[in-house]
């Protein structure tokens, strides 16, 4: 399903759920008039306040990617706290 948007000659803006490619071209809007389809740039605003940021600095790094001066410090894993690990055969 996807939100279609309707505007109205007063201005008032509606939005139906149809089925992709499926919305009327008209709707009625509260205000009892006959409400138009209403084209909208899609998505834009719509994402999560967390996608939103992701998305953002991903697009900065692409155009300047931070500078990385050593390689990254990894830990050794946790050793296995099951007990039936150390019966486990060794290579
Ligand atoms: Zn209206």
């Amino acid at each position: 399903m996807v939100d279609y948007l309707y505007r109205c000659p007063e201005g008032h803006e509606t939005t139906h759920a149809a089925a992709m490619g499926d919305a009327a071209p008209r709707a009625s809007c509260h205000c009892g008039q006959d409400a138009r389809r209403a084209f909208t740039a899609p998505m834009l605003g719509g994402a999560r306040r967390a996608s939103h940021g992701a998305i953002e600095r991903a697009q900065a790094s692409a155009e300047n990617p931070a500078v990385v001066r050593s390689a990254p410090t990894v830990s050794a894993p946790a050793a296995p706290t099951d007990p039936r690990h150390a019966m486990l055969p060794r290579p």
